[in-house]
């Protein structure tokens, strides 16, 4: 069954908090990088994630889909039963991976990307190779399923009900070095 897992995802012991003394580290995106990688987002991806995920309390989420790749987003499909008891987002990966086999798979959409809301002043994905979102996006990208993914999409949203606006914080795994890199969206028709 794991062959047709697209979510794999290690729950993590703690998710950082900028807010918080003493707060675990987050990775630094590779400052070297002058220029941003540019990822391309439908009107209606953009949408989707202001009007669920953007309006939401922190760690709620959802995943990214397209037809040509990670670097132009066609739909975002918001995760509505993750447990969200719980102070980390933990993607329900058998839900989502039902939704993208019933709805988005026969029309040729793949999934490309995870998407979730952080609590104010954490605006990068959390952890390392170890634990965080690093790690689960690295455990995304390494999976079988994925292996035709060049990259990954895996913005950390800042929620309208956590800071009284909505933004993208885009950034974007690629598989050649496992490495998360700042990224700039553009919303296209
Ligand atoms: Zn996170």
């Amino acid at each position: 069954m794991e062959e047709r897992l697209r979510l794999p995802y290690e729950p993590t012991p703690t998710e950082c908090v900028a807010d918080q003394p003493n707060a675990p580290q987050c990775e630094t995106p590779d400052r070297k990088q002058h220029k941003p990688i540019i990822v391309r987002m439908r009107q209606l991806a953009h949408d989707r994630l202001r009007l669920t995920v953007g309006s939401l309390p922190a760690e709620r989420g959802g995943i990214f889909v397209s037809r040509q790749g990670p670097l132009l987003i066609d739909d975002f499909v918001f995760d509505d039963s993750s447990d969200t008891s719980r102070a980390v987002y933990y993607p329900n990966a058998d839900y989502l991976n039902t939704i993208l086999e019933r709805d988005y798979e026969p029309k040729g959409f793949c999934f490309v990307g995870v998407g979730h809301s952080h609590p104010r002043g954490l605006w990068r994905p959390s952890g390392d190779a170890g634990w965080g979102d690093v790690k689960a996006a690295r455990s995304n990208l390494l999976s079988k399923s994925n292996a035709d993914l060049a990259a990954l999409f895996i913005p950390i949203i800042e929620s309208h009900a956590t800071t009284g606006r909505f933004r993208l914080h885009p950034f974007v795994m690629l598989r050649a070095d496992l490495q998360v890199h700042p990224a700039r969206v553009e919303i296209v028709d």
